[in-house]
């Protein structure tokens, strides 16, 4: 396309255009008009003087007086300032009012001479041989009784003529470049009227394309440039609605999906990124508004997920897939894909809802662990039991002191079976009790539950000579359930005596706190390796199996610990330095 120009230049060198051709063809029309009309007027002219003029010759040409005749013609044409001239028959010069006759030479060929003594008169335009000037020469003829006396013949300069047309002209002229001028302004000011609301249209669409719907120009009161101004306004609002109600759909849209748990992402039949919401952004490490628009290989550097979008995208039906994440820690995802399709039924791209199923799968594995982490420890003494009550019942010949033994193992085995079965059922009655809201809270005095459970470990405190201090405002109050607290401190109390020297002791205190009420249970014992700290509390985990087992240990205790705190809506820690002993922590809240 060529470069576009504006309407004011369009309009106005054509208005220029018409009023100059105009113009100029009537200057033009006008000056040979006036010059016809003079030339007309002087020849109507000539031809009085000569007819005036041929009643004062006649008594002069029969007979014929040359010298009356010439005196007559210089006088008359002095008076009349015209050139007179009578010429004979013979086209010899009879008398001139400006030359001498006798100089001038026979004038029969002249057009004017002829055409008079032909008809009724003659005229011609040419320039004087006798004066060398242009002249208009008109003759009649003279007759007498038909016979033709002479010619008088009349003719005027006419230089005079062209300077009267010509001070006509300048003035035709200068009126036309009046007019001219007159009608450049007046088209430009009319181009300026037509182009100039056009151009405050133009001016108004743009501020629509920015989006100021508000934006007014003054209407024009032409017509139709007026209703389209309208009808453009009319356009506007509805544009303006329309965009408003698809804003506030979109950010309707995009807050439901900001503030789904799921993730949600679409894509196009390309595999190119129309919707990405924060959750499938924080599932793939990427930022959803960063990647919109761009590939799905591009965004998301996942092949699980670009294999389950090109395979629902391939697939008519639906598609159900789990997609594994590897990043700081291992999640899963399970994903289902749809086609989304147009109202032809056209497939235009697929929607993914993903959903973070990481917790419910190591659930699943916690449970799959405990169920094996029970049947081994439970298969241990089952084990050694059987095998004991065998050989008891296949060998008659042992004596006393062997089945005594036997019996003692059998006996233990099946006490560390009890305290497993005891310790799980704690377990499941804690966690049951706390999921139901079974357990009743009361604000109690913390001592009194502390110097239960010191009492409670008195004996085997006694067996390793081990000391307990303890340390507890008698007016420390906490919102607790005092016997479930007082087995949580048994337990730990039990195992700092457990895994302590012999006559090491153990101290024991609470201190309340901002928010909470803090009982640190303190021994000087051989204390746990850093890597084992965030495995203690799990069902079943022990640092030293053998050792734990020959201690009478089920694995369980630190276990029903947490679960008793944390159905206080606390928390319990552990530091601990190996070789010097260590101090769980639990945080009650007030
Ligand atoms: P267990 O019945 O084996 O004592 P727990 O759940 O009570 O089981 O404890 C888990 C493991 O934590 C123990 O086997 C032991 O290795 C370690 N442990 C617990 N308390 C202490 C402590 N006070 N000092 C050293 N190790 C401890």
């Amino acid at each position: 396309m060529g470069k576009k120009k504006r309407l004011i230049w369009c309009l106005y060198p054509s208005y220029l255009l018409i009023i100059l051709i105009s113009i100029t063809a009537v200057t033009w029309f006008a000056s040979i008009k006036t010059r016809q009309f003079f030339l007309e007027n002087t020849e109507s002219d000539l031809k009085s003087r000569a007819i005036l003029f041929e009643s004062r010759i006649a008594s002069l040409l029969d007979p014929l007086d040359s010298k009356g005749l010439d005196q007559l013609c210089k006088e008359a044409g002095k008076r009349s300032s015209t050139r007179l001239t009578v010429i004979l028959p013979s086209g010899e010069v009879a008398g001139d009012s400006e030359a001498d006759p006798a100089t001038m030479d026979n004038h029969s060929d002249r057009v004017e001479f002829i055409n008079a003594s032909t008809g009724e008169y003659g005229i011609s335009i040419r320039t004087s041989l006798t004066l060398s000037r242009d002249f208009m020469y008109l003759g009649i003829p003279v007759r007498k009784e038909g016979k033709l006396l002479a010619i008088v013949r009349t003719s005027i300069p006419l230089d005079v003529i062209d300077t009267a047309i010509k001070g006509i002209q300048k003035k035709i002229i200068f009126g036309a470049l009046i007019i001219i001028l007159l009608g450049a302004v007046i088209s430009l000011i009319v181009s300026r009227r037509i182009s100039r609301p056009i151009e405050q249209l133009k001016e108004e669409a743009e501020y629509y394309i920015r989006g100021d719907f508000n934006y007014r120009v003054p209407i024009s009161d032409i017509e139709e440039i007026g209703s389209l101004n309208e009808s453009m306004r009319n356009m506007a609002q509805q544009l303006h609605a329309r965009i408003n109600t698809i804003t506030q759909q979109r950010t309707e849209i995009e807050a439901i999906l900001s503030s789904m748990i799921e993730g949600v992402i679409a894509v196009d039949s390309e595999e190119r990124i129309i919707i990405m919401n924060e959750a499938a952004g924080r599932m793939f490490g990427c930022n959803p508004s960063a990647v919109q628009g761009h590939s799905i290989q591009e965004a998301v550097r996942n092949t699980h997920l670009q294999q389950f979008i090109s395979e629902t995208l391939s697939d008519n039906k639906p598609v159900e897939k789990e997609i594994g994440l590897v990043s700081e820690e291992e999640r899963y995802i399970s994903g289902h894909g749809t086609m989304i399709r147009n109202i032809e039924g056209k497939g235009l791209g697929a929607l993914f809802v993903l959903s973070d199923i990481t917790k419910l799968r190591r659930l699943e594995n916690i449970r799959k662990d405990f169920v094996a982490n029970v049947s081994h420890e439970i298969k241990t003494p089952i084990t050694a039991i059987k095998g004991f009550v065998e050989i008891l019942r296949d060998d008659t010949s042992k004596d006393e002191n062997d089945i005594k033994r036997f019996l003692d193992i059998i006996a233990k085995h099946v006490n560390r079976l009890e305290a497993i079965i005891d310790d799980l059922l704690k377990l499941s009655r804690i966690e049951k009790d706390a999921e139901t809201e079974g357990i009743q809270f009361a604000e109690s005095e913390i001592k009194d539950v502390l110097e239960s459970a010191v009492q409670a470990v008195k004996p085997l405190a006694g067996s390793k000579g081990t000391e307990i201090n303890l340390s507890c405002n008698d007016k420390l109050t906490a919102r607790i359930n005092p016997p479930l607290l007082e087995q949580a401190v048994i337990n730990l109390l039990d195992n700092a005596i457990k895994y302590s020297d012999e006559k090491k002791p153990v101290k024991i205190e609470a201190l309340p706190d901002e928010k909470e009420v803090v009982i640190h249970v303190t021994d000087n014992g051989r204390g746990i390796e850093q890597q084992h700290l965030s495995r203690i509390f799990e069902r079943f985990y022990r640092v030293d199996k053998a050792r734990s087992r020959s201690l009478g240990g089920t694995g369980l205790g630190l276990s029903i610990v947490k679960h008793i705190i944390q159905a206080h809506g606390g928390h319990i820690s552990v530091t601990s330095t190996p070789g010097k002993g260590s101090t769980f922590t639990i945080h009650l809240p007030r």
